[in-house]
């Protein structure tokens, strides 16, 4: 069966000459001016930034969402190939009423997506994706005559904006008197340029690879350790204390340590955490499925954690409501309000580097330090009524455990936690358990597949 467009809060993401295409991209570009001039009728002129990663099929579509937007009288600010963060740095240091990121994020080449952020750099509530959506599915757009179209003009300075404003948040000076040998991985992705120039910056003996913004991945994208096996040599190689791997997006990061091993993406925000909590008191908000190192790590610190459903845009909201020093996914994804309400792989690298720093220990060391879980991860196809039937049944089974049910189920026991919870794009159950021996993690999900076996056979 082939696969569907996706639209979803995030926006749209589908296969480029098969299921997005750039009418469909000009239509979603109509659609998300239409919403905006809705959403502020008093503004005469409305301004939106669009940015791309490296993909081939990204310019395609930048232009065909930028003719959308320009059918409907918005104009247009042209960031080129820019990581996701650095459209959202850049939306709010221009003042824009929105903005656009042409992305598919860690998904394969073939793949290409459009992403909406509003004016205050996250996506769209539930309510207004769906306005959005209907919008673009009844055509309904508000196309304006020859002379009020929109106009197109480019912006060169997001890698000097967003690095500027990553270094404020980090003692550069400090960082640079160590002169971290640190290995990056971009693949190729949108991430290199402007993080070699972070790097330069924090004065780094730096080795790049794979940072050409061609678009043509050089391993499969997302940044785990099966990927990256050759970051984890070229570490070894080059005897450097630290390497870093993107996704083509640069929103999320993963690390591989001073020995070359894949230290597993839950330990960026964790690490970010741990620098962070160092610093300041406060709360800390991350998604339902993320490790509980944040959770031990705010309590040592006399903080806490607000637990969010999954999506960034939730954890993003969270941390505006309650002012969070820190926060972010268990997917390598590090969010500082400071920088911007979006995960930035910038941000992750400069409070690690500043830790490394501040302390004087190595990457594993700094591992070492935080008290080690392990997390299975599996899942399987249930329908609605199925998924309802076992997230009912599994409340009856940990009915001891402390329940939140802001996203599906997830129970937390003393050793550990569980949590179960639907796709939100296909029929399928996923569950995510985490506990202080394998052992017992895997206890989590096997009492799972036994009432899954009951309810779908
Ligand atoms: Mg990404």
């Amino acid at each position: 069966m082939a696969e569907q467009l996706i639209i979803s809060i995030s926006g749209m993401r589908g296969i480029i000459g098969e299921n997005l295409t750039a009418s469909i991209a000009a239509d979603y570009g109509a659609a998300f001016g239409t919403f905006l001039k809705n959403a502020y009728p008093k503004k005469d002129k409305l301004l939106v930034c669009i940015g791309r990663d490296s993909r081939p099929s990204g310019e395609m579509l930048q232009f065909a969402v930028s003719a959308g937007l320009c059918n409907v009288g918005v104009d247009v600010v042209d960031l080129g190939v820019v990581t996701t963060p650095s459209v959202g740095v850049m939306l709010r240091h221009i003042g824009c009423d929105g903005g656009v990121v042409i992305t598919a994020s860690h998904n394969p080449v073939q793949y290409n997506g459009i992403k909406l952020l509003l004016n205050n750099g996250i996506a769209p509530s539930s309510a207004d994706a769906e306005k959005i959506r209907k919008l673009y599915f009844d055509k309904n757009f508000s196309f304006v005559d020859s002379v009020s179209c929109g106009k197109i003009s480019a912006n060169p300075h997001t890698s000097a904006v967003h690095v500027y404003k990553v270094i404020s948040i980090v003692d550069k000076n400090s960082i640079a008197a160590k002169k971290f040998k640190v290995v990056l991985d971009s693949v190729n992705g949108a991430g290199g340029p402007i993080t070699k120039a972070l790097l330069n910056q924090l004065g780094c003996e730096m080795v790049a690879i794979n940072d050409e913004p061609t678009g043509l991945f050089a391993h499969t994208p997302e940044p785990l350790a099966k990927n990256l096996t050759g970051l984890s040599e070229a570490v070894k190689k080059a005897n450097a204390q630290i390497g870093f791997a993107q996704d083509p997006d640069g929103d999320r990061l993963a690390i591989v340590d001073e020995k070359g091993t894949y230290i597993g993406e839950e330990y960026t925000l964790a690490l970010a955490a741990k620098y962070i909590f160092s610093k300041k008191k406060g709360y800390a908000a991350a998604n339902l499925s993320s490790s509980r190192m944040v959770d031990d790590i705010a309590a040592a610190a006399g903080g806490s954690v607000i637990r969010t459903p999954v999506g960034e845009a939730n954890v993003a909201n969270a941390m505006v409501e309650n002012n969070c020093i820190i926060g972010g996914e268990g997917n390598g994804g590090v969010i500082d309000l400071i920088i911007g309400p979006i995960r930035d792989s910038l941000v992750a690298i400069a409070f690690v580097l500043q830790f490394l720093t501040e302390t004087g220990k190595t990457v594993s060391q700094l591992v070492d330090e935080i008290e080690r879980y392990y997390m299975i991860k599996e899942k399987f196809p249930a329908d609605k009524k199925q998924a309802q039937q076992i997230l009912k049944a599994a409340c009856e089974k940990f009915s001891d455990a402390k329940l939140n049910d802001a996203d599906g189920y997830r129970f937390d026991f003393a050793e550990g936690w569980l949590h179960l919870r639907t796709s939100n794009t296909e029929p399928v159950m996923r569950i995510i358990s985490e506990a202080k021996s394998q052992q017992i993690a895997q206890k989590y999900v096997d009492l799972v597949q036994d009432i899954r076996k009951k309810i779908t056979g």
